[in-house]
């Protein structure tokens, strides 16, 4: 018998869906989402509290990567967002902190500073005292950025038929997320959004007209209380007064705040609180929504990318630390910001034609004084110093009255180069003399020495191998220290993050739209996987060295 012509046309279906299918279309638009600070269990804790079209839709519809890590040890915020469109790691991308001592010169620079790219947008003088006298360390670029990005490579492939866009409230979240090549990176500074000379000579319109409508400085005297019952915050965080919380920035420690920066009228202070409450996230949101019309970012032949990062949620969390009301208000307060962020990306671009990846720079511990075990945890940074310059004092005999041994850059030691030349002493042996010492701290896990990092293999995830994959063997210091868990050095009070362990090293990562099924995978990843990840989506190679893998097959293939 022969088929008849329903079962050959139902035959002719099957036979279509079974060839191979045809390439999906790239998304028009890329969106990366980064918050500083966001710790992976956040999404868990507030997750009841959520509202509709924010982090609920990502996480809804979106595949959550539950037990993503940093897979190194520097998690502070430039190494970080250095990371997350690059896959690389400090040890090949070369930022090796916020900011770094460069030996050669002996000063220090910062991560994405650049004398021969001026600010755009402001004068360096209203930036504060040191700014002023010298003006020329605030030019800014991705110049000391060795690595190349996601958003990089997509202007190779596309030149201007692909937009670049990045903004932040921090200038090194914006111009590292932007990469080499973006066509706009803009930060805020006493509350106008500006760029560099790197990028372009002078704000287009839009950004000037953005900046006139003053909306930092209408914030000015503005109450901060709770959007939810303070009852709300009493269960899931306990109470509001906890000590070792910082009160500053003319803030209480407790709810209701003040944005005013105790002040009667606008100053640097305000700026300061400005930075320190949620409202700066808001006004943050409402300019990429601009960008997203004015740039017609999704709207151009190739893909474009758009990456934002939300850094005033880092100073809260360094204030209140992770237990707070506060913490949770700016999160429930973000929330909605990026709700109606993606509501716009909805209207212009259409989400279904777009990827979204949610992530962040780095966690963050506990305050001390609510640690597993309450340990001591401030560690006074002049103990260590004195317990360095006693042991080489006792090895090499004092040093002339004025001179010094060591210069500290952050947990590390740089040994000075007079002092080993008076001493005609080498680093590596000097560097054993101080780390032997160093051990004795209580608050000290371990001391490695520069030439222990350069030798230590760079698989796996013990904790030498992720402080070698933030080790960068030219930018690199002389001796590198590890304080036990929930120990940290500069605080009086607040908390901070820097290290390799797990809250500070677990961050969340969301992937929705463009196919992406939704999806929770509790495998261990990595932040370095996303750029690879991304890459494939886009049809790109993936930046290179890239050191992560692909999460998953690309929908549709
Ligand atoms: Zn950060």
């Amino acid at each position: 018998m022969f088929p008849t012509r329903p079962i050959i046309a139902a035959l002719a279906v099957a036979l279509a869906s079974s060839a191979p299918a045809a390439p999906p279309q790239p998304p028009k638009l890329a969106v990366v989402i980064v918050v500083d600070q966001l710790r992976a269990d956040y999404l868990v804790r507030f997750r009841p509290y959520l509202g509709e079209g924010g982090f609920k839709r990502l996480l809804e519809g979106g595949t959550d990567f539950t037990q993503a890590h940093y897979r190194h040890a520097l998690t502070v915020t430039a190494p970080g967002h250095a990371q997350i469109l690059s896959g690389l790691f400090g040890r090949d991308h070369g930022i090796v902190g916020n900011e770094w001592l460069d030996r050669t010169a002996w000063e220090q620079v910062v991560s994405v500073e650049d004398r021969d790219s001026p600010l755009v947008g402001i004068n360096p003088g209203e930036l504060g005292a040191a700014a002023a006298l010298n003006p020329a360390k605030t030019g800014r670029s991705p110049k000391n950025f060795l690595g190349t990005t996601v958003g990089d490579a997509l202007k190779a492939a596309h030149g201007a038929d692909s937009k670049v866009f990045a903004a932040s409230n921090k200038d090194r979240s914006a111009i590292l997320l932007g990469g080499h090549k973006a066509d706009g990176a803009y930060w805020d500074e006493v509350g106008r959004f500006i760029t560099s000379r790197y990028y372009r000579a002078a704000l287009p319109d839009w950004v000037e007209a953005f900046n006139a409508e003053k909306r930092p400085q209408a914030a000015f005297g503005q109450i901060w209380e709770r959007l939810l019952d303070p009852a709300v915050y009493d269960r899931v965080q306990g109470p509001d007064d906890v000590v070792g919380e910082t009160a500053d920035f003319g803030f209480n420690r407790t709810f209701p705040k003040k944005i005013d920066g105790g002040r009667p009228a606008i100053s640097p202070a305000f700026y300061d609180a400005y930075e320190n409450a949620p409202i700066s996230s808001v006004v943050l949101g409402a300019f990429v929504e601009r960008a997203v019309v004015e740039e017609k970012l999704g709207r151009h032949p190739a893909t474009d990318l758009l990456a934002v990062s939300f850094s005033q949620f880092d100073s809260i969390g360094h204030s209140y630390g992770p237990d707070s009301h506060e913490i949770m208000d700016a999160f429930l307060r973000l929330d909605r910001v990026v709700a109606s962020l993606l509501d716009c990306i909805d209207r212009e671009v259409g989400l279904k034609n777009c990827v979204v990846v949610l992530t962040a720079d780095h966690g963050v511990a506990p305050l001390p004084e609510l640690a597993p075990g309450r340990p001591p945890g401030r560690v006074k940074p002049a103990e260590l110093d004195a317990i360095g310059a006693r042991a080489l004092d006792a090895a090499y005999g004092p040093l002339p009255t004025g001179e010094l041994w060591l210069t500290r850059d952050g947990l590390a030691y740089h040994l000075r180069p007079y002092a080993l030349a008076a001493k005609r002493i080498t680093a590596p042996a000097a560097a054993l003399v101080l780390q032997k010492a160093l051990r004795t701290h209580p608050s000290v896990a371990e001391v490695y020495t520069r030439d222990e990092l350069l030798a230590a293999p760079p698989e796996g995830d013990s904790v030498i191998a992720l402080i070698r994959r933030s080790y960068h063997a030219e930018r690199g210091r002389d001796l590198l220290m590890l304080l036990k868990p929930y120990h940290f050095i500069s605080r009086a009070t607040g908390t901070t993050h820097s290290g390799p362990y797990d809250y500070d090293t677990h961050v969340p990562i969301v992937w929705f739209g463009a196919g992406i099924a939704p999806a929770v995978r509790t495998e261990r990843v990595g932040v370095d996987d996303i750029a690879p990840t991304l890459a494939a989506l886009l049809g790109l190679p993936a930046p290179a060295g890239a050191q992560g893998r692909q999460l998953f097959p690309l929908p549709g293939r």
